[in-house]
């Protein structure tokens, strides 16, 4: 198993895109802290599904924009399983509008969660990850950070702010063979992009070289990937995982 035994935050674990990232890393044999924000119905079901591959699966409820909750989510991780291998920051939330209609809190909301947020574990795992002379972090940017996509300016320079982030960490830390990567997801079907509608996914399908939209499974098959040895000459870069939308 290619993450026996390593201890992963994932953020946004419940659910979506977090809940697939979490599921792969039970499967290959990792224990895992998924941090959420409000739905204990999520948090108790996705508990009780990871509970069939025996490895150990803590909550921790909060909000990432809060440095308490990154704080209280690596307590847990090293108290619990005496270490924090892995942090894949992937919570996210979307509130487009356009720029002329976008309010203050749309875009204070939105870079709030999705990169001060990301900063907050980065900063908080970053500190035990250091002493331990290893770590691997992922951080989920999207492919509006890379190209920018109308209606999502805030969105937009939230994950444009996490690649950033990304590479000068990946400087940073990379002396104490810590990696920090990002992943560029395209369409993923999600609450996310539950919105659209199914003319729209077929026309966002026609732009995607693989001819379909992705699956939270495509994600999680990278950051499994990226957070284990296999990659361990892999940091600093975004690897688009978009079937073909960005060539
Ligand atoms: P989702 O809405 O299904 O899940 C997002 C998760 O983040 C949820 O579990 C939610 O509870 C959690 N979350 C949101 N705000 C939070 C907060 N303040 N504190 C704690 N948890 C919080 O979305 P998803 O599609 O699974 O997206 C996951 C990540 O992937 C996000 O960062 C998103 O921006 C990114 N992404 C998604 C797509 C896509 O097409 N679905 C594309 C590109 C990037």
């Amino acid at each position: 198993m290619l993450l026996e035994g390593k201890s992963a935050i994932i953020t946004g674990g419940v659910r979506g895109i977090g809940r697939g990232i979490a599921e792969a890393f039970c499967k290959e044999g990792a224990n895992v802290v998924l941090v959420y924000r409000s739905n204990d119905e999520a948090a108790e079901a996705t508990r009780a599904a990871l509970a069939a591959y025996g490895t150990g699966v803590e909550l921790v409820k909060g909000d990432v924009a809060s440095m308490e909750t990154a704080k209280e989510a690596v307590a847990r991780c090293k108290e619990t399983f005496g270490s924090v291998d892995i942090l894949v920051n992937n919570a996210g939330i979307t509130k487009d509008k356009l720029l002329l209609k976008m309010s203050d809190e749309d875009f204070g909301q939105v870079v709030d969660i999705n990169l001060k947020g990301s900063f907050n574990f980065l900063q908080a795992a970053g500190s035990v990850m250091m002493k331990q002379r290893h770590g691997a972090i992922i951080n989920m940017a999207s492919i509006s950070g890379v190209m920018g996509n109308p209606g999502q300016v805030n969105y937009s320079a939230s994950k444009a702010g996490v690649i950033g982030m990304t590479k000068a960490a990946a400087k940073e830390l990379g002396r104490r063979h810590i990696r920090v990567n990002a992943i560029a997801p395209g369409f993923i079907e999600t609450d996310m992009t539950a919105a659209l509608t199914d003319d729209q996914k077929e026309a966002a399908a026609k732009n995607i070289g693989l001819g379909r939209l992705g699956q939270p499974e495509d994600i999680a098959n990278c950051a499994v990937f990226l957070a284990s040895d296999m990659s361990d000459y892999i940091t600093g870069q975004v690897i688009g995982v978009d079937g073909g939308l960005i060539i």
